[in-house]
């Protein structure tokens, strides 16, 4: 009989190898995930004992760093009290509690949370609660969305429907996919005025089918997966204020942006916008657990309730999980009552001198940043089965994809660890290109 407690390093190795499908993974792939035994802060410490400053936050959620002391509380205490039970006819006070704060942070037409289980979930809910909403109102022929090319919103049917439909990973599936429109991605950068060429392809779809349009899906201000780029605050504006003369929902996708990351609590915020539908998820646990929430106002709620539906009809098993609301509370708690916005604005700051010299590689197209965002896009794909064992050697994790070089460090990171990721980052990409041209 195998003794699955006893067991060496190199033997759980080789199960993960045979057994175990890691995220966005080819079982023919020769890349090897690193073995990781622990996380203080911003380091992770990897099984053979080397240690790596992390700059992805495990994708975008630990903006606490690890091992947080506050956050470690939250999840005792509550452990002892409950860590879960079912949300259909119970509820607590963890849920409650964090329904309540995120209402209070978030606009003030917001006043209805659904708290679901992991990102991908939140924006299904976010659809399912556009299109009942139509139908409550009696226009269920209001049934399509429209989304942004380059876009990005998980990996779920309805979410892989409004991912970028020929450059997203989820091409294969176009066939039975619901279909959708895609505007043009704004091309106009953060910071500058949107042109009448940049909004024609949004304006013209939205002229043309908002009688079958129930909302308009976007990441605000930044599109994350879809390639990493900052878009113009005036743009977004506009589409807000298309969506409200062409009477179409907007529904802003804010699980990798919210909790601070581009410099504003949400996103929304640099546009001065307010969405219908909000999704939030990722940092909400400071990155200890999954958990999201999808947010609409009581006019929303209330018509989706009506008429024939008279409910929604979504209960995921481990809806509202205490631990988990627990522990987001305590995270909102550290963010909140730190200076996250100055610590922002530093990290941006340190990001932007420590990438700089990127520019100087041969094969570096672009270097952007954005609150706690630095991006350094290359002109061809990096090869990550070596590309990822070197920035370990150097002492850094960044895992990229395709021709982008990120990173999105906890906010706790001091400033000699995010120089120390910048040199590390350009030291490989140096290495990289000296290498291989
Ligand atoms: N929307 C956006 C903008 C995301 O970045 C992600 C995750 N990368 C998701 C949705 C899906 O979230 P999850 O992975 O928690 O399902």
């Amino acid at each position: 009989m195998t003794d699955y407690k006893h067991v060496s390093a190199e033997q759980w190795l080789e199960w993960d190898r045979n057994h175990i499908w890691h995220p966005y993974s080819s079982v023919h792939s020769p890349v090897t995930p690193f073995a990781v035994s622990s996380a203080k802060g911003v380091r992770l410490t990897l099984a053979d004992g080397r240690e790596v400053i992390d700059g992805m936050a495990s994708w975008w959620s630990a903006i606490h760093g690890y091992n947080h002391p506050a956050l470690n509380e939250a999840a005792k205490s509550q452990l002892e009290a409950m860590s879960h039970v079912m949300f259909g006819g119970l509820t607590h006070q963890p849920a409650a509690t964090l329904g309540k704060r995120l209402v209070d942070m978030t606009p003030a037409s917001l006043t209805r949370v659904f708290i679901a289980d992991s990102g991908s979930v939140a924006v299904e809910v976010a659809i399912k609660m556009a299109l009942q909403y139509w139908i409550g109102r009696g226009r269920s022929d209001k049934h399509r969305l429209l989304a942004l090319r380059n876009g990005y919103h998980g990996d779920t049917f309805a979410t892989m429907a409004i991912c970028d439909p020929v450059n997203g990973m989820h091409h294969l599936f176009n066939k039975v996919l619901p279909q959708h429109l895609f505007a043009d991605a704004p091309a106009t950068p953060f910071g500058e005025t949107a042109s009448d060429q940049d909004m024609a392809s949004i304006t013209r779809l939205i002229e043309q089918h908002h009688h079958e349009l129930a909302a308009v899906v976007l990441e605000p201000i930044v599109q994350g997966a879809g390639g990493m780029r900052f878009y113009s605050a005036d743009y977004l504006r506009r589409v807000r204020a298309l969506c409200d003369q062409y009477d179409v929902l907007l529904i802003a996708d804010e699980i990798a942006t919210g909790f601070g990351r581009s410099g504003k609590l949400f996103a929304c915020e640099h546009a001065g916008i307010e969405p219908d539908i909000l999704c939030v998820g990722k940092a909400l646990t400071g990155g200890y657990l999954s958990l999201a929430a999808t947010l609409c106002s009581e006019e929303l709620a209330a018509t989706i309730c009506s008429g024939e539906a008279g409910a929604f009809m979504h209960g995921p098993t481990f809806m509202g999980n205490p631990l988990a609301c627990a522990i987001a509370n305590a995270s909102l708690d550290v963010l909140l009552s730190s200076d996250w916005q100055s610590q922002v604005a530093a990290i941006e700051q340190g990001l932007r001198s420590g990438l700089a010299p990127a520019r100087e590689i041969p094969g570096v197209a672009d270097v952007r940043c954005l609150g706690a965002i630095g991006v350094i896009e290359l002109q061809q794909p990096v090869n990550m089965a070596t590309i990822q064992p070197r920035f370990v050697d150097h002492g850094v994790w960044l895992r990229p994809f395709g021709k982008l070089v990120y990173t999105m460090p906890p906010y706790t990171i001091s400033p000699d660890d995010l120089a120390l990721l910048c040199a590390k980052t350009i030291a490989v990409l140096s290495e990289e290109h000296a290498q291989h041209g």
